[in-house]
This record gives structure tokens, C-alpha cells and sequence, in this order.
């Protein structure tokens, strides 16, 4: 997968240095002084592998200073609106300039990925400039000396990093399925309540459909509907026949749970409200959080609770979310199966955990946020060394799944990681779905040859 590149700053920062280094050739020199006429051009350009195409605007560096103004301008700003991802330079050597500013502000407005290069940083002369760069609000920095070839590793692993993302990010695309076809599974332990649950929601129209194909004879899907959303409930045969077999044993039970997860896209668990969270409960829940479903509680039986039911609620809540932390904030919705009380706000619940499971943040947004969590509570030493986590991306949905550039992966300290998770939660409206996290130890070509 290929992307475009636009190398954007003022004249003289080296754009042009630059290009021609990637593009390999002394395609940007410019023969004629007026250099204005000439029109942005596009050019194949590789950096130890990775491929993809440079926009050129680098002509303009000749043209004299008055006629450069306005129609440098209108270049940027269509190369900008042409690229995929921007490379914003400035030269260290003099610090942020007023025009630097001027050109990080058309950057930021139009919202694309930006790598901050600082040029020119090869030897001491640099230092006084390189700090500078941080007042620009970009949280991507590479600081390079296109002229002698130094940082290339950091530009790389830049581009690589927008490179997989942008990758990742179409696949999601392509994997993600119609709402239409929303599977809601309902497990719990044996009298919870479970059929009588199924039997309120299916009521009269209980319709049988499957096995589908894909489905084995295990498992069929009712259709029912939920204000107008046409939605599947799971249907195990070890359900349906459950009177005939011994299926209280809850060997069978856990089997049958299974088998609903994995056909499922929402998991309802069914509590029963006067004896809530045994050890059987913590366990199915641990399966659906396994297999990455999309999870909400049904506090059955409500209609049987003595306590002040408000007070009750709460103590449940709070519970629920010690006991099962992988599903933090997860929805715990108070329902009678028996007298079809509450099953509106069951359904609205799986509803909203689908659409959260569903959730998708964008990658700038995290980066931002990111960068907060970090400078709110800085990631710790680990034996002598200081943590790093650079960037993060979201490679996936359903459930969500992120990445993270670190320094270390297999050392990454639990409580770190649980900070950032419940971070995420809060910062991005991810509760109460299982969250999956994949730490890279950045993987550089040029790490070799970095001086340290
Ligand atoms: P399953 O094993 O989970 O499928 O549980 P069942 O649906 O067979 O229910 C077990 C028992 O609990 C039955 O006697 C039901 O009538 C009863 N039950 C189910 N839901 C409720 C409810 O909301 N309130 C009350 N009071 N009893 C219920």
C-alpha cells in the first residue's frame, strides 16, 4: 500500500535536499531562476524499502521573494490538500520562525497526519533549535541532516508507522459487517432464568431460521425484533433440550455458553439478582471476554429483590466492576424475564455495547491523548531503564484493539498498561468492552547505525 508525501516549510529549510535524497535522482534542481512556472510534480521515492510518491513544491525555493509569497502559498496548500500524510519542515539551526508558524498553521487545519522534521540538526549547531520544535504542537518529530544523510532512521519509522496504520486501517473497513446482522447470546448459569428470558423476548413471533451455512446444527438463530431493528438471538440445542438432558450440570452449561459466544456478537449475562456473581458467573464472563465479545449483565429476577432497590443497584454495580475488571464500566441492567419487566433497557444495552465494540478512534485524537496521559503520570523505569511508549493506533474494532510503540513490550509494567487502559475507557466512551492491547517494539533498519 502506497501513500502520498508533501514536503512542506519555508524556502530554504532544505525541501529540496530532501526530495532529491528520496527520490534518488536531482530531479528538483531547478534550471531557471524563475522557478514559478513550473507546476508541482509527482515523484516515486523509497527510504530503505518503503515506497511511495513525493509531491514536489521545491521549485519555488529560487523564485524571488515577493512573486514567492502568494503563489507558494497556493502550492502548499494543494499539495497539501493532495497528500496523504505531510512532512512539515523547519531548520533547526534557526529555531521556529514566524513563517514556520505560518506554515504549521495550513498544516494543522487540514487535519492530516504531520511528521515535524527539523533539518539541518547535524552537529552542536543544532541543540538551541531542537526544543523549539515542541512549541509547534506536533507530537511526530524527526530531526534529520538531509544534506548528510543523518536521521533517516527516525524519518523511517515515522512513515512506517503512518504506513501500517493506514494499512490497518483498511482492513477494518473491509471486515466490518451490517448492523442488520446483530446476534445477541444469552448465557448464565442454570436458573437464572435464561428461558424464560428467551420465551419473553420472542414472544409470539418466534421464528425459526438456520442452521445457516457456516452454523453447525448446534447452534440455530431465532430473528425477533427490537424497536424495528431486526436483531438474532442464539439458540443452543443444548438449550432448547435442556429439560430432557441433565443439563444443570455445569460442565454442560459451560459447554453450551461456549458454543453461544462464539455465534454471538453482544453476550448477555444473565444474573440472577437475589444470588449474584458466583464463581460460575466469573467464569463465563472470563470466556466472552476470551473470545472478545461485546458484553452486558442481566440482573434477572429483580422482582424477587427485598433490598432498597436503588441502593441495591448501586452495591451491584460496584461490585461487578471489581469483580470483573476486564469489562470496566460494563452495563448491569435490573429485568424480570418472568413478568417481561425491563427488557427495553436490555436491549438498548446490547445495542449501545455493540456500538461500542464497534468504536473506532482516530488516530490523531489518540495521540493526543496519549500524550497527555504521559505527561499526567510519566511512564516509570523499568530495571534501569526509562519506559518509552511513543505512538498508538487503533488496528482494530470488534473489539477495539490497539497498538503501541514502546521500547519495551515483554517488560512493559501491568500497572502502566492498566493506567492507559482505563485511560481509554474513560477518555474515548470504551466501557465495558473488552479492550485489546498489542505492544511493538519498534522494528527500525536504520537502529544500528543510530549514534547514541
Ligand atoms: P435457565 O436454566 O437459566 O434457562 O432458567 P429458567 O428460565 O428455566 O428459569 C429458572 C426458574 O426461575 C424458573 O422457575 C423461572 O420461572 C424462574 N424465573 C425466571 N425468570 C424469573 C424472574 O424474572 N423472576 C422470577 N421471580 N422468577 C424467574
Amino acid at each position: 500500500m502506497s501513500f502520498t508525501l508533501a514536503i512542506i516549510g519555508r524556502p530554504n529549510v532544505g525541501k529540496s535536499t530532501l526530495f532529491n535524497r528520496l527520490v534518488g535522482k536531482k530531479l528538483a534542481i531547478v534550471d531557471d531562476a524563475a522557478g514559478t512556472t513550473r507546476d508541482r510534480r509527482y515523484a516515486p521515492a523509497s527510504l530503505a524499502g518503503l515506497e511511495f510518491t513525493i509531491i514536489d513544491t521545491a521549485g519555488l525555493e529560487q523564485a524571488p521573494a515577493d512573486a514567492l509569497e502568494s503563489r507558494m502559498m497556493e502550492q502548499t496548500k494543494s499539495a497539501i490538500t493532495e497528500a496523504d500524510v505531510i512532512l512539515l519542515m523547519v531548520d533547526v539551526r534557526d529555531g521556529v520562525t514566524a513563517a514556520d508558524e505560518v506554515f504549521a498553521r495550513m498544516v494543522r487545519a487540514s487535519n492530516k497526519p504531520v511528521i515535524l522534521v527539523g533539518n539541518k540538526a547535524e552537529g552542536k549547531a543544532a541543540a538551541a533549535g531542537i526544543s523549539d520544535l515542541y512549541s509547534l504542537g506536533f507530537n511526530k518529530i524527526a530531526l534529520i541532516s538531509a544534506e548528510h544523510g543523518e536521521g533517516m532512521g527516525e524519518l523511517y519509522e515515522a512513515l512506517e508507522e503512518y504506513r501500517e496504520e493506514k494499512d490497518e486501517w483498511e482492513e477494518v473497513e473491509e471486515s466490518t459487517e451490517e448492523y442488520e446482522h446483530l446476534s445477541i447470546a444469552i448465557i448464565g448459569r442454570p436458573n437464572a432464568g435464561k428461558s424464560t428470558l428467551i420465551n419473553a423476548l420472542l414472544g409470539d413471533d418466534r421464528l425459526l431460521v438456520g442452521p445457516e451455512a457456516g452454523i453447525t446444527r448446534d447452534s440455530i438463530s431465532v430473528e425477533f425484533s427490537h424497536k424495528g431493528r431486526s436483531l438474532k438471538l442464539v439458540d443452543t440445542a443444548g438449550m432448547r433440550k435442556r429439560s430432557n438432558i441433565q443439563h444443570k450440570l455445569e460442565k454442560l452449561a459451560v459447554a453450551d455458553s461456549v458454543r453461544a459466544i462464539k455465534y454471538a456478537q453482544v453476550v448477555v449475562v444473565l444474573l440472577d439478582a437475589t444470588a449474584p456473581l458466583e464463581k460460575q458467573d466469573a467464569v463465563i464472563a472470563s470466556l466472552v471476554e476470551r473470545e472478545g465479545r461485546a458484553c452486558i449483565i442481566g440482573l434477572n429476577k429483580w422482582d424477587l429483590v427485598k433490598a432498597k432497590k436503588k441502593e441495591y443497584l448501586e452495591e451491584l454495580r460496584y461490585m461487578l466492576d471489581k469483580q470483573l475488571p476486564q469489562f470496566h464500566g460494563i452495563e448491569a441492567v435490573p429485568c424480570s424475564a418472568l413478568n417481561r419487566q425491563g427488557l427495553d433497557a436490555l436491549m438498548d444495552a446490547c445495542m449501545n455495547a455493540y456500538d461500542i465494540w464497534n468504536k473506532r478512534v482516530p488516530t490523531a485524537e489518540l495521540n493526543r491523548w496519549l500524550e497527555m496521559s504521559l505527561q499526567h503520570h510519566s511512564p516509570p523505569m523499568v530495571r534501569g531503564r526509562r519506559l518509552k511508549v511513543k505512538y498508538m493506533t487503533q488496528i482494530k474494532s470488534r473489539p477495539p484493539a490497539f497498538q503501541l510503540s514502546t521500547n519495551m513490550a515483554k517488560e512493559f509494567p501491568d500497572a502502566y498498561l492498566r493506567y492507559l487502559v482505563n485511560g481509554l475507557r474513560e477518555s474515548f466512551g470504551l466501557k465495558g468492552t473488552p479492550i485489546r492491547m498489542n505492544l511493538k517494539v519498534s522494528n527500525n533498519p536504520f537502529a544500528k547505525n543510530k549514534k547514541k
